[in-house]
């Protein structure tokens, strides 16, 4: 399974190959051209300015989070992708088209339970304007909203109940978007290098500047839920509840990530086969074992 073509950011590109990995490996990138895994962990979240990058040492991958999003939404926990470049293509913008090759390609089943954190209490975090918080909730359920001084966008809010099926239809095909007058200032801070109306929405004050038009009336909150769904899957295991976030961005998801991790009284690990047993604290250790990558080396 492959995939080419440029980064929003950085204008390179790049070929990007997903591999089958063992049950427990989670999501690995690793980047040929460096020989360097790096795990998808929040941990090894490096900047989130415009976009989601991970990084070990000094080598980094950069706009992660809809490739990410793609694989959580189709509920794949373990996958090494390989890419011979510095950013994941960018593609048309959203998770549309990576979705649409790993149902190609089709996803295995594996044998092992499948770990998820329940949300047993809500926590939240407030970071200037932004917000976000998880509450209780059997499934998963996003809610977000947004506030623009943009005729377009405005304010506006939505729920979704997350499925496979919901991800796919409702959220896939939201493409990134960018205000016009912020491209010159982002390409003189080295970014949106890539950015063409191929593969992101534009704005001009009144107006969307690609001639297509939208795919959704309301794409933007859309993509902010994408968004959303890509950077919290840096939590390794997905999550059982309702997460609720108002004008967050990459860097507000993230932190996020961090906080609910670091507050283990407001969630328990269950398994998927039998949700009513919580998973003790030293088995979710186990867990979360290192696994990679021996089968990658032969
Ligand atoms: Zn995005």
């Amino acid at each position: 399974m492959t995939i080419e073509g440029i980064g929003l950011h950085t204008g390179v590109h790049s070929i990007v190959r997903l591999i089958p990995a063992p049950s427990n490996s989670g999501i690995v990138f690793y980047r040929e051209d460096r020989n360097v895994f790096i795990r998808a962990d929040i941990n090894a979240v490096n900047d989130t300015a415009f976009a989601t990058t991970l990084g070990s040492g000094g080598t980094r991958v950069k706009t992660v989070e809809h490739l990410l999003a793609a694989l959580s939404g189709l509920g794949i926990d373990n996958l090494v992708v390989r890419v011979n470049g510095p950013e994941i293509p960018v593609m048309d913008g959203s998770s549309a088209v990576f979705v649409d090759m790993m149902l190609k390609a089709g996803i295995a089943k594996q044998a092992s339970e499948r770990p998820f954190i329940r949300i047993l209490k809500p926590i939240s975090l407030k970071e200037g304007n932004a917000e976000i918080y998880a509450l209780p909730f059997e499934g998963t359920l996003i809610t977000y909203q947004i506030q623009y001084k943009h005729p377009l966008l405005g304010a506006q809010k939505k729920s979704l109940k997350l499925d496979e099926k919901t991800f796919v239809r409702e959220l896939a095909p939201a493409r990134t978007f960018g205000f016009l007058k912020d491209v010159e200032l982002m390409r003189a801070n080295g970014l949106a290098k890539g950015g063409s109306l191929e593969n992101a929405i534009i704005l001009t004050d009144t107006a969307v500047l690609n001639e297509s038009g939208l795919r959704f009336q309301d794409e933007f909150i859309r993509h902010k839920m994408l968004d959303l769904i890509g950077d919290l899957s840096l939590i390794e295991f997905p999550l059982l509840g309702h997460i609720v976030a108002v004008r967050t961005g990459h860097g507000t998801n993230c932190k996020f990530a961090k906080t609910l991790l670091s507050a283990p009284e407001c969630w328990e690990v269950t398994l998927e086969a039998r949700p009513e047993e919580a998973v003790h604290a030293h088995e979710r250790e186990m867990l979360k074992l290192e696994a990679i990558p021996s089968f990658l080396t032969s």
